[in-house]
């Protein structure tokens, strides 16, 4: 089932969430107890993230150092699919262009499709903690924009091979991500909303925002986006804080704000479990809002915690 379909034909906020894939060396059952603790809440689709390869530069014996690709979390297209059909519920894996050329990204898709995958959310990727800012491939999707143009290809049955004789069409509904607060890199709100509009004209189906803890950041957000002329449903991104530490980890990374009166709250813990409790409650009245404003479906950023979204799940709806 297309996530566009699900949101289309309903008018009540779902449950989502999203996980990341286990890290190298771990079986999966910690992924699949997570996804079984959130059955009870219905989720209409799971969102599964994906990490590209990163340089590590480690000692060698004679004292050099030697280059060494790591790859932390493999697995995203295997992964997606067994949980779709071991649980029967929608998975969007993540798309990158980082670290994917074109022709890696076609295959990737064409595994996908064979796999029963009919949803992914086409990502641009951070840049190498090893590089000043984001480089592509040679031959890789510089933007996000261009990664959505080549999977739409894809559903009219654009393969990178041009002489191909069976062009059979991949039809994935395709997710964008986007920021209410702006993308660390954009300039301004403006522009970042132009670069927006773009992955929707190229035929994303509906956004998912990066977290934020106002929701009138998010409320404020939508309304430029339609003023701007993106039409699709744009899907708020919640993350329930439960370190002390993410006070100031999460603005660091994520180039948002929290509220003074969350902040003081959190500043104010004496340790993890007050801050949880804190990031629990506000997680809770920030969802309750959004569900009463008709928000389509709360993308929930669970980092692999479930006790706390059960909480918020069970307030909530
Ligand atoms: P883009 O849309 O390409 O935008 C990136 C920047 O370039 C923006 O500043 C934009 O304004 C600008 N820009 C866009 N198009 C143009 C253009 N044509 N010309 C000039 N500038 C342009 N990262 C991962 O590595 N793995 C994940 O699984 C993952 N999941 C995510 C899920 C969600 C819901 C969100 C919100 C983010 C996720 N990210 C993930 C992080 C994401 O990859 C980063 O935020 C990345 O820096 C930007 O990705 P994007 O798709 O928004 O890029």
């Amino acid at each position: 089932m297309k996530i566009s379909n699900i949101i289309n034909n309903s008018d009540k906020t779902h449950f989502s969430f999203e996980l990341l894939p286990p890290l190298k060396g771990s079986d999966g059952s910690k992924l699949y107890n997570t996804i079984e603790q959130l059955l009870e809440f219905d989720p209409k689709y799971i969102n599964l993230t994906t990490h590209r390869d990163e340089y590590e530069f480690r000692q060698r014996p004679d004292g050099l150092l030697e280059k060494k690709i790591v790859r932390k979390r493999p697995g995203t297209v295997a992964i997606a699919a067994s949980i779709q059909h071991k649980y029967g519920i929608p998975v969007v894996p993540h798309i990158l262009c980082g670290g994917f050329t074109r022709s890696e990204t076609e295959h990737v898709l064409i595994d996908l499709h064979f796999l029963g995958i009919e949803n992914v959310l086409a990502l641009r990727g951070d840049g190498l903690k090893s590089e000043p800012a984001f480089k592509p491939e040679p031959d890789g999707n510089a933007h996000a924009s261009e990664l959505v143009e080549q999977i739409v290809g894809l559903r009219n049955g654009k393969y990178l091979d041009t002489e191909l004789k069976n062009k059979a069409p991949l039809d994935f509904c395709i997710g964008v991500a986007g920021y209410p607060e702006k993308h660390f890199e954009a300039p301004n709100l403006e522009t970042d909303l132009e670069h927006l509009k773009m992955k929707v004209d190229a035929g994303a189906n509906y956004i998912v925002t990066q977290m934020f803890f106002d929701n009138q950041k998010y409320y404020q957000f939508v309304d430029k986006c339609r003023a701007a002329g993106i039409t699709v449903p744009i899907i708020p991104g919640i993350k329930p804080i439960a370190v002390q530490n993410q006070l100031t980890v999460l603005p660091k990374i994520f180039s948002i704000d929290l509220p003074d009166d969350l902040a003081k709250a959190l500043a104010a813990c004496k340790n993890n479990d007050e801050a949880k409790k804190v990031g629990t409650e506000w997680a809770i009245y920030q969802a309750k809002d959004l569900v009463k404003n008709g928000a389509p479906s709360l993308h929930v950023y669970t980092y692999g915690l479930t006790d706390n979204v059960k909480e918020i799940m069970k307030a909530v709806f």
